[in-house]
């Protein structure tokens, strides 16, 4: 890190602590050239990936959107606003955690499907009939004895 005051890179760091909640590191530091102190804060880079949607086209990653579809699954259901809002969060840190640029359109459709199988079964057969648009009513019945099939996950579980 070069030092503002006469642009040495010869600087050292004389203290580091969290602050932000441990979202952001303070770095003390002091030139050894002209001993100026001075002080950089580093914080994480949180930038979503672009989304590519089905025709190629890009778009930004929408949250509001994202939680939106969801909402709209989950009208009526059982499910709190703090249990939806910690899963929009899990699914952020997700798409966030694959460190890709850009992510399918498509993937984050997946990724909502396997929160709300999750949250409440009602709401993840609402959502997957429009979204994987089922052909027929065998292929809806299909999906539904595949889910009760499957084991049940608490609603909070991490994972
Ligand atoms: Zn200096």
């Amino acid at each position: 890190m070069h030092c503002p005051f006469c642009g040495t890179h010869d600087t050292k760091v004389t203290d580091s602590r969290l602050v932000a909640d441990g979202d952001q590191v303070r770095r003390r530091r002091q030139c050894a050239v002209c001993s100026e102190r001075f002080t950089t804060y580093e914080t994480a880079e949180l930038i979503m990936p672009r989304v590519v949607k089905s025709d190629g086209s890009r778009e930004s990653f929408d949250e509001a959107k994202l939680r939106a579809g969801m909402l709209r699954a989950l009208e009526k259901r059982p499910v709190s606003a703090e249990s939806i809002e910690a899963a929009v969060e899990r699914m952020r840190q997700r798409l966030r955690a694959r460190g890709e640029r850009e992510i399918q359109s498509r993937e984050i459709g997946e990724e909502v499907m396997r929160a709300l199988k999750r949250l409440d079964q009602v709401a993840y057969i609402r959502f997957a009939s429009v979204y994987r648009r089922f052909q027929d009513i065998d292929e809806f019945r299909a999906e539904i004895d595949r889910l009760a099939q499957e084991p049940q996950f608490p609603p909070n579980d991490e994972q």
